[in-house]
């Protein structure tokens, strides 16, 4: 299934020039009229940056933290759109901030996240732009649900947004990890593959939450064929009100941006692309094969699974999961398989058995008789 999105294409409406990569850049808040114009200076210097972000209107998960600094802040991106001739970016999350910031000249607009879970807060939105020429970028919401941000996009798209991008920040977790927000690249990965033309921004500042980490997520989005990154810049990040952690200074940022490699999703080369042909009939075939041994597998289960109903034997064993678990993990180590992967595969395998037998233990005689006829 594809997604029925009405896009344009990124340069119609950002990197016109074509910077690559494309970035977009500046402090999760605008606090003072000289931190944002300043920044926006020394951004606009390395050349580098396609468009200069702000958040106006924070959305704090406490009230009494810093809310962001309103309207006014506007009026200072304003000035540092005239000084540097950067196009402007801002999150809004209700009509009153999308008309505020059309009728201050922003030149685009983002969802944040908070507000892409809430369907009634995107249409709010969605409604406030109809009849509107401007670009929008719609962040993932919070938690792991791809048809949460697909539904926000395509309400984007129904008021008539053809400017439109996804912007991919990670998702909350319970698992603790290295991360702020972990990127769960899958799920960025099966938007792409809903909606092949519709660009991708990485956010690497909110998944890592942490700017050493910046330029390793920055080129593990680019290596996955993202088509841009929004990186959070400060002056001077250790005193930023927001964000402190994972804002980087406009030198530190041009620094990331010069060491990220750029490489290309398809090349024109024959002889590479004859040996790439030659590799992928390979992983074709071994596909294949996997599938019809799994499928071996699952015949072989189903076999058990009727046994151990005529023998009454519970569907679990904990002592032969176990067996298997550090038997096959200690093979595929040998093989060179991450012992993460073998048990998420293995894993995977035994709670579709466990399913498999499930369904035969809980059917009934006569089910069961009316499957042997009809097989017969
Ligand atoms: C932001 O970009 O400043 C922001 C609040 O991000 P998110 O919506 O991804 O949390
Ligand atoms: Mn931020």
């Amino acid at each position: 299934m594809k997604l029925n999105l009405n896009i344009q294409p990124l340069n119609t409406w950002i990197n016109k020039t074509g910077i690559e990569p494309l970035v977009i850049a500046g402090p999760c808040s605008a606090e003072t009229e000289d931190q944002l114009v300043a920044t926006a200076h020394l951004l606009a210097k390395t050349g580098k940056i396609s468009a200069l972000r702000a958040g106006i209107w924070k959305p704090r998960t406490r009230p009494g933290e810093f809310e962001g600094i309103g309207s006014i802040g506007l009026e200072w991106l304003k000035r540092a759109k005239a000084e540097t001739g950067l196009p402007t970016a801002v999150e809004v999350a209700t009509a009153k901030h999308v008309e505020e910031a059309l009728k201050a000249g922003v030149d685009i607009l983002w969802v944040g996240a908070r507000s892409t879970v809430n369907p009634f807060t995107v249409q709010e939105i969605a409604d406030a732009l109809r009849g509107v020429d401007v670009p929008v970028m719609v962040k993932n919401p919070v938690n792991p649900d791809l048809s949460l941000w697909v539904g926000a996009l395509e309400r984007i798209n129904n008021a008539g947004i053809t400017k439109l991008a996804a912007i991919h920040r990670g998702f909350s977790s319970y698992e603790k990890s290295a991360f702020r927000n972990e990127p769960m690249w899958d799920l960025a990965i099966g938007l792409k593959t809903l909606a092949p033309h519709l660009p991708i921004i990485n956010d690497p500042s909110h998944i890592t939450g942490n700017r050493d980490l910046i330029g390793y997520i920055s080129q593990k989005a680019l290596d996955l064929d993202m088509q841009g990154l929004m990186i959070e810049s400060h002056i001077d990040p250790s005193v930023a009100w927001t964000d402190a952690k994972q804002q980087v200074t406009p030198a530190a940022l041009a620094d990331i941006i010069t060491n990220l490699h750029l490489r290309k999703p398809e090349v024109r080369n024959t002889e590479v692309n004859d040996k790439l042909a030659e590799l992928r009939n390979q992983i074709d075939k071994i596909d294949d094969l996997v599938i019809q041994k799994m499928a071996e597998r699952m015949q072989i289960v189903e076999k058990i699974g009727n046994y151990k109903k005529d023998n009454d034997i519970t569907i679990l064993q904990v002592s032969r999961w176990d067996e298997i678990l550090h038997k096959r993990t200690s093979y595929a180590k040998a093989l060179k398989l991450s012992t993460e992967f073998t048990e998420k595969l293995l894993e995977l395998m035994h709670s579709e058995s466990i399913r498999k037998q499930t369904e035969i233990m809980n059917k009934s005689e006569a089910g069961q008789a009316a499957e042997k006829l009809t097989h017969a």
